[in-house]
This record gives C-alpha cells, structure tokens and sequence, in this order.
C-alpha cells in the first residue's frame, strides 16, 4: 500500500449579514465568510489536502476563482470532484484530521455535525474524521474576528500501486 498524506490550509474574511457555513454545515452567527463560491473554508482546505497527497495540485488548478461557474457555488462540489479523481486514480482517503482557528462562534457544538458532513462526503466511516478548533488568543486578524482559517490533513492511499503504475 502505498500511504500518503496531504496538507491543506485556507482562510477567508467574515463580514455581517451573510451565512455562515463551515465543513458543509450551516452555523447560527451574525457574520459568514466571503468567497466567490459559498467560503467555506474547512471544504477548501479539505479539498487541498486531497489533491496534495495525490500530487494534484491545489484547489485553484482545478476552480478559477475568476470562473463565474463557481461564484456561489456550494463547496461540496468542490470536494466531490476531489474525490472522482482520486477514484480515477485508484486513491482512498483513510483519515482526515480538520483544524478550524476562529475567535468565535463557539464551533465545539458543531464538531459531530461536521464530522458526519465530511465523512457523509468523502463516504468514509464518521470515526475516521476528525474536527477540532482553536481560537487564536485574540492576536492578529483572525483573533479579532476578521477572519477564519482552517487547516487539513488527509492520509489517503493506493491499493497495489507497482500493479497500478502502468494504468495511470
Ligand atoms: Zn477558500
């Protein structure tokens, strides 16, 4: 077996009045983050940790953000086409461990809904999916709540890859 692991990072702005949506779950709170699809960015960064472990670039190689086909976009797609291609190439995401930095809302009562988004998702066991955060002690950007970021990591796999080299 051939393992792997990829990293993905992202951050958008919060601005009031919009919703906001985190992992694929829609949070109750006064602000949402600002993208040209829907910045939801634990799905962004999710998305490049699959396509780094599978040397596939990042999520902007496959989605212009200058594409007015993905302006408000749901992310899901996002991570769907992540995971047709690593289907194509005969990858399987093993575990996923998420980070999410926000200064508020409180997200620990959103952990389990987000993990059953993600391995809903990814068609992955809800225990192979891990969701945490942390705030940022009040410093920088995202410590006064302009902002939050979100950090990834996937192990994702490929079955009898010699077998596989010649097919892909
Ligand atoms: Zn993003």
């Amino acid at each position: 077996m051939d393992y792997r692991t990829g990293i993905g990072y992202d951050i958008h702005k919060l601005k009031a009045g919009i919703l906001l949506r985190i992992g694929g779950v829609q949070i109750p709170f006064s602000k949402g983050l600002v993208g040209h699809s829907d910045g939801d960015v634990l799905l962004h960064a999710l998305v490049d940790a699959i396509l780094g472990g599978m040397a596939e670039g990042d999520i902007g190689t496959h989605f212009s953000d200058r594409d007015p086909k993905w302006k408000n976009a749901n992310s899901r797609l996002f991570v769907k086409h992540a995971c047709k291609i690593a289907e194509r190439k005969k990858f399987a995401i093993h575990f996923v461990d998420c980070m999410i930095i926000a200064e508020e809302p409180k997200l620990s009562p959103y952990y389990k809904e987000i993990q059953r988004s993600i391995a809903d998702l990814l068609s992955v066991p809800i225990s192979h999916i891990s969701v945490k955060a942390k705030t940022q002690e009040r410093i920088g950007e995202i410590g006064k709540g302009k902002a939050i970021a979100a950090v990834a990591l996937a192990t994702i796999y490929q079955r009898s890859a010699r077998l596989m080299e010649g097919l892909l």
